[in-house]
């Protein structure tokens, strides 16, 4: 059996992305991506396509005035 390596694609930019340990911006393709991706869920009412992956600092809306 040979080892397959999965791939998924880029949440962002839908690029293919192979899921391995040393993917360390997985689900993303690079840092870039999870960047955008994580600033647009933090913008976007919390749209979470799937699980929730841990955001690292989402600023809490009641800063609004
Ligand atoms: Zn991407």
């Amino acid at each position: 059996m040979n080892d397959e390596i999965d791939s998924i694609n880029c949440p962002n930019c839908g690029k293919e992305v192979e899921w391995t340990a040393n993917n360390r911006f997985r689900p993303f393709c690079c840092e870039r991506c999870r960047l955008i991706d994580l600033g647009e869920w933090a913008a976007e009412n919390y749209r979470v396509p799937g699980e929730p992956s841990a955001p690292p600092d989402i600023p809490d809306s009641e800063s609004l005035q």
